[in-house]
This record gives structure tokens, sequence and C-alpha cells, in this order.
């Protein structure tokens, strides 16, 4: 009888709904009140309490301590509840618990490991009782658009990986979320006394590379066939790490990769809607960051996979950062933007580069919230017949313009997508269903492919892959009503598809440790969590 562990196991507890059957064979009768409830009772009690909560951070309260308690309860109210709960879960809600971590504080879930770890690593890591399978890591430089929130960042490791469950079926024991205490210079955080992290500002240079270097050989060591996911690095140091790791370990970055391939879905969802073709297209990205070239780069491959130019295709692409236009002459440009670096005379900001340019499609991704102004909406109407206006900024306040806001300036015209999520908006006599340009389309699936076939790496070819199947998902009753990406209802679909298409990259390219099996869906399909209750004891118990 060993069953109050049970109860206080997430991964195993099902609360109320434990059978007669198992409370006799599992040490349970007793601990618990004598009415069985069925899963399906339990989600609706949680979902009333929800629902009489009114503050989104409360309700990640909420639904964390369920997370905490009853894992399968709590992705059965996410999966079955996609619209209402992800947006509690992760942007933009996560967010806010991010800023606001060490107060709403009530157990810990994932590893932290600080600079003070430095030469024990390893050792910290076989303390986590499962068998990783997937880790999202983050030094919570970057968190969002919300800058550097230390060791706070957790929030989004966390909410990422109850997002490969929710909307890929990743098995939750599998997860591992990470989070790098390098130090944080918030200062509003380093004065807060419930502050999480350690009080110090930020290593740079040789102790922060030695620490990122011992944690992934540590990682590798302890867990071999991890895939790790680089989640909200700071820009100075999530390209650099990319390029470091991604030929030599399982690894991708989803700011860079993931946004990429989301966004990609989106523009060929909006080329079918117009009629045009890549190589029609003119970008003009605002920010010129992980987001802003990993998208840029995705589209240069799908022109390239086309039969375009290379030299040509970049021409198709054009930044905007902080300085203004990313041009030729302007000097000490990072190397991500160079591609993008056009011969072309300077140009002050985004309203007088729209101007000159002229582009088919603005994508906003600086984390400056308001930027798609009624005036640059205008322009954009004004030079095309279906504008194409991605504000992909998160969170909500960071967002470039809202979905009421694109529709309104455009006419009802733009094909809109944004990071954020935002209702259906009445237009015209219309209702338009903007959807979320979200990396949750992309980054489940990818991992579920990477899992299923034994990934080695992962390459851009699989978010080639992950884009087009993602695309290839939104139906002619989505574009109708204004609908680039396919319905968060159906994401769960959706990831499993992009899992083969993954899978079958690398099995064509010799990335995979498994051997391609006759029926790839159907391996996929098996490493799929079904949050429905398992049966432990069968059998009533004897009279
Ligand atoms: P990042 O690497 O830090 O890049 C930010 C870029 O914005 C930089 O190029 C910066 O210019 C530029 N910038 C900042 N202020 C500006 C201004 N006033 N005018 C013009 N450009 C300005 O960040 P990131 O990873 O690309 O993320 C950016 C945003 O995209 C965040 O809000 C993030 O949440 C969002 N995002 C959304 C998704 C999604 O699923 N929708 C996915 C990933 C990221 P400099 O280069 O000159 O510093
Ligand atoms: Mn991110």
């Amino acid at each position: 009888p060993h069953g109050t562990k049970l109860l206080h196991d997430p991964l195993r507890n099902k609360g109320t709904a434990f059978t007669e059957a198992e409370r006799d064979a599992l040490g349970l009768r007793g601990l618990l009140p004598p009415h069985i409830h069925t899963q399906e009772e339990q989600m609706a009690r949680v979902l009333e309490n929800l629902r009489q909560i009114d503050d989104p951070l409360q309700k990640y309260v909420a639904l964390a301590a369920l997370h905490d308690r009853n894992e399968a309860l709590f992705f059965r109210v996410v999966c079955d509840n996609v619209d209402e709960i992800m947006p509690l879960i992760y942007t933009p809600t996560v967010g806010l618990a991010c800023q606001r971590y060490g107060h709403i504080f009530q157990r810990p879930r994932g590893m932290f490991i600080s600079v003070n770890d430095r030469g024990r690593v390893a050792e910290i890591l076989r303390n986590w009782p499962l068998k990783a399978g997937i880790i999202v890591v983050t030094d919570g430089e970057r968190i969002l658009g919300l800058g550097d929130q230390g060791a706070n960042g957790m929030g989004i490791p966390v909410g990422k990986l109850s997002l490969y469950t929710a909307c890929a079926g990743v098995e939750p024991s599998l997860c591992l979320p990470v989070t790098l205490d390098m130090g944080t210079n918030n200062e509003t955080l380093l004065a807060d006394p419930y502050y999480v992290g350690l009080r110090r500002h930020r290593v740079t240079g040789p102790d922060y590379d030695e620490l990122i270097d011992e944690f992934i050989t540590a990682a590798r060591e302890v867990f071999p066939d991890v895939i790790i996911q680089f989640e909200d690095f700071a820009n100075h140091n999530a390209f650099r790490l990319l390029e470091k790791y991604r030929d030599r370990i399982c690894t991708f970055n989803d700011d860079i990769q993931g946004t990429a391939a989301v966004a990609l879905a989106g523009v060929l969802s909006a080329l079918r809607v117009k009629g045009t073709r890549l190589a029609d297209e003119k970008f003009l990205f605002l920010g010129a960051g992980e987001a802003a070239t990993g998208i840029a780069d995705l589209i240069v491959a799908a022109m390239v996979a086309e039969g375009i130019d290379v030299a040509e295709a970049r021409k198709h692409c054009w930044l905007v950062d902080s300085k203004g236009l990313v041009v030729r002459s302007r000097e000490g440009l990072a190397a991500q933007k160079l591609p993008y670096a056009h011969e072309h005379a300077p140009v002050a900001d985004f309203p007088s580069a729209l101007k000159v340019l002229k582009p088919t499609g603005i994508i906003g991704v600086a984390a400056v919230g308001g930027t798609f102004t009624p005036e640059v909406l205008r322009a954009m109407a004004d030079n095309n017949p279906r504008p194409i206006v991605f504000a992909l900024s998160n969170p909500t306040s960071k967002a470039e313009c809202t979905a009421e806001q694109a529709y309104q300036g455009t006419d009802g015209r733009a094909l809109f997508a944004s990071g954020s999520p935002f209702g259906p908006v009445q237009f015209g006599g219309k209702t338009l269903v903007p959807r979320q340009g979200n990396n949750c389309y992309i980054f489940p699936g990818v991992g579920l492919g990477a899992i299923a076939c034994g990934a080695t790496r992962i390459s851009d070819e699989m978010f080639l892959a992950a884009a087009r199947t993602a695309a290839d998902e939104v139906t002619a009753a989505d574009l109708e009503q204004g609908s680039l990406l396919p319905s968060l209802s159906s994401i769960r679909a959706v990831s499993v598809r992009i899992a083969v298409a993954v899978a079958e990259v690398a099995w064509r390219r010799g990335l995979a440790a498994r051997p391609r099996p006759d029926d790839p869906l159907a391996l996929v399909q098996s490493h799929v969590y079904d949050p429905h209750y398992r049966t432990y004891a069968e059998r009533a118990p004897a009279a």
C-alpha cells in the first residue's frame, strides 16, 4: 500500500477518479472521498472553478497547481479547450507569469542550474528522476518581448513543454524544462525580495560559454538521445550558440527556426489567397533579430527550393532594425543581417522604408507595440489589393497592431496573422477570424517527429517541411474567413502530420537513429501521449 505516494505523483494521480478496484488494490481506500468521479466530471469542475476567476494570472496559478497535482487531468483540460487554455498557459499570460514568477511561486518545476554550479552540472542533472527526451532551456535574457527576466524566465520552458504535450502529445515524463541562471541585469528583479534567482549581474564571455558547454555535454551524457531546444536567449547569444551546436548535437532554436516555419506557413496561405508565388512578393521586416532573420532565411530557402537563385531570393526580403533600413553601406552589421544588407541609400525608419520600397508584405518582429500605425496600414492598403500584415511580436502589449486595427486600416483587405491571440473581428458584414502565427503550430510536431525517428540532428529542411505541412492543413473555408493558419482545435492532428514530415526528412537525409518503418504514421502515433486516465487495476475486489 503506497496509496499516498500515488496521490502525490502527478504523473499517476487520478484523484477522485480512482476506481473501486484501484482503491483496494493500491491502498487508497479511505484516502479519498467515497464518490468516484469520471475524468469528464473532474474536467467540468476544473473549468467551472477556472471560469470564476477573473484575473488571467490567477487562472495561470490555478492551472499550474493542477499540473502539479494531476498531469492527465491538466492535459485533458488543455487539449479539450485549447482556445481557452492556451492563452493562459502560454502567450500572453505566461509573460506576466514570468514577470511575477517569484511572487506567484508555489512549487518548482523543471531544473535550475546556476553559474555557481560549474563543474557539477552532470551530477545535478542526475537529480532529475526521469529520463529526459526533450529539454527546453533558457537563460532568461530575452523573455518574449519583455527583455531580461533572469531565473523568472522558467515560465517559458515550462509553458513550451506543456505545449509539446498539449499540441503534439509528447509524453510529459520526457519533458525537462531547464533554466540556466547566469545572473540578471534587471535591476527591478535584483531589488525584489521574492526574486528566485541569483543576486548578481549576468556573466558574459568565457564564464558564460563554459557553463553552456558544460550543460550541453552533461545533458547528453545523462540523457543520451535528448533533443535540446534553445528558447528566449538574447540575440547576441542565440545565433552564436545555434551555429556552434547545430551540426554537433540534436538541437534547434525555436525563436529563430520555429518562428520562421510558422511565419512561412502563414505566408504560403496568403499566397494561395492572392494567387501569387513567393517570387512575386517583397517583404519588409520591422526588426532584424532572431525572428526576422530566421523567417527571411526560411523564405529564401523556400524560394531556392522553387528553383530561384539564392542571391535573387534574398532581394525579396528587407529588414529595418533599431538604426533604420539595413543597407550595404552600414558598418558593423551583425552576421545574420548581412545577406539582407542590399545596395540602397540609407533610410531612417520603418515608415520611410515602407514608402520607398513598397513591399507587398510587412512582418513585425521588433517587440515594439503599436508600430503598424493607421498610416502604415493605409500605405499597405494603397499599394496592394491584399496586403500581407503579420504582427508577430509578443506578448499582446508588444503587438504591432491588433487584428481589428489591421482590418480597419486596410478596408478589411489585410491578410493578417499575429503572435498573440485576437478574437474574431466583424468587418463589412463579414466575420474575419485571424489566427495566431504562433510557433506552437510547429515545434511540438517537430519534437514529436524527432523523438519518433530518433533524429540525430534538426535541419532547416525539417522546418521547411513543417511549414509546408502546416500550410497544407489550412482549408478553403479557413482562407475565406481570413484564417492563414489551421484552427487551434485541429492542432494535434496537424502536429502528427508535421511529425511524419519531419521524420521523413530525417530518414531521407540519414539523420535518424531508427530505421524507417513501413508505416511512419503508425510509428508517430505510437509515441502520442493520451491524457485519458489509465487503468491500474482491472478486477473488482473479491467479496
Ligand atoms: P531580437 O532578436 O531581440 O530582435 C529584435 C529586433 O528588433 C532587433 O533587430 C532590433 O534592432 C529590432 N528593434 C528593436 N527596437 C526597434 C525599433 N524601435 N525599430 C526597429 N527595430 C527595432 O528578438 P526576436 O527573437 O527577433 O523577437 C522579437 C519579437 O518577436 C518578440 O516580441 C517576440 O516575442 C516575437 N516573437 C514572436 C513569435 C511568434 O510566435 N509569433 C516567435 C518568436 C518571436 P537591433 O538589431 O538594431 O538591435
Ligand atoms: Mn521564444
